[in-house]
């Protein structure tokens, strides 16, 4: 199957509120445009250089994600173009982000990864942190950043129960932050493996890579 058969196929089982991020890490730039050609325009990316050389030299109506863990000496590279950032973990983060974004002279979308997965991991939110975060952004002077949802990995296994558990807890802390954060309004969960089990569990966003361009 080619790229814009897969993506077309995808598409075509994705509900209408749920947002495709088509993941083009590690691949070609001619792999992003046959999915381009084929009307795709958000695109994910994990590496803060890779995504910046790749937005250089490709059509500037493309929408992009990181999706990666981003480190905070990063954020200046991607600050005049990132279209929304989902990995956002803590307040430090947080801040460099505004701190660029107020330098580019824009408003910088962000998700708050939260850490779902029974597997150990350096990277994410666990509740509490989750509350304490958002607690400093309402009471604090963060203007160029906008906290637009939460996203979230579930744990790499075959076991489709313990998944759709921790999906079920990303929702929950989902709907618990839409009650205070008024702009709230993406869950960024689901991955080729586990998409379907993440729309069921109320996902609007999700980030599909090899099942659109193949392994990597
Ligand atoms: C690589 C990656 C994906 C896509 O993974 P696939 O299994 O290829 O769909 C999604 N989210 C994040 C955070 C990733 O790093």
């Amino acid at each position: 199957m080619s790229i814009s058969e897969n993506l077309n196929r995808i598409r075509n089982s994705l509900p209408e509120h749920v947002t495709l991020v088509a993941v083009s890490k590690t691949k070609p730039v001619s792999d992003i445009m046959e999915a381009y050609n084929a009307g795709q325009r958000i695109f994910g990316e994990n590496k803060v250089q890779e995504m910046t050389e790749k937005w250089e030299i490709l059509p500037k109506d493309i929408n992009w994600h990181m999706i990666g863990h981003v480190q905070r000496n990063k954020v200046k590279y991607m600050a005049s173009y990132v279209s929304l950032i989902h990995g956002v973990d803590s307040l430090r983060l947080l801040k460099e982000i505004n701190k660029q974004a107020k330098k580019a002279n824009r408003n910088i979308d962000c998700l708050l990864q939260v850490h779902i997965a029974e597997e150990e991991s350096k990277f994410g939110l666990d509740a509490s942190e989750l509350s304490e975060i958002i607690t400093s952004i309402k009471s604090g002077t963060l203007s160029n950043i906008r906290v637009l949802g939460l996203m979230g990995m579930a744990t790499f296994t075959d076991d489709d129960h313990q998944i759709r558990k921790e999906f079920q807890n990303l929702k929950s802390l989902f709907d618990k932050t839409k009650n205070v954060v008024s702009e709230c309004s993406i869950l960024s969960m689901g991955m080729s493996g586990d998409y379907q089990i993440a729309i069921e569990e109320g996902s609007n966003m999700v980030r599909i890579g090899s099942r659109i361009f193949g392994r990597r």
